[in-house]
């Protein structure tokens, strides 16, 4: 649901995230509600991947909003 990283592991490229911005994910239900508040939270857009693309270990990739398994990991990339 909630987590705060230097660099995570996607598609098994290793990606440096900015540390202020958590990773989120939802799922396709909510995706989009996630995305504005993500948003509207940070003031900045998230990069979106697949969560099964995320390769992280002890992760919960639950959706913030119903708990239900995430489909979108919402995260903010360096350099993008
Ligand atoms: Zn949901």
């Amino acid at each position: 649901m909630y987590a705060r990283m230097r660099t995570i592991r996607i598609e098994g490229k290793e990606v440096e995230l900015i540390e202020e911005f958590p990773v989120r994910f939802a799922c396709m239900e909510h995706v989009e509600e996630e995305l504005d508040d993500y948003v509207n939270e940070f003031e900045a857009a998230p990069n979106t991947y697949r969560a099964s693309s995320i390769e992280m270990d002890q992760v919960d990739k639950r959706c913030r909003v119903c708990g239900e398994p995430g489909q979108i990991a919402l995260l903010r990339e360096k350099g993008m």
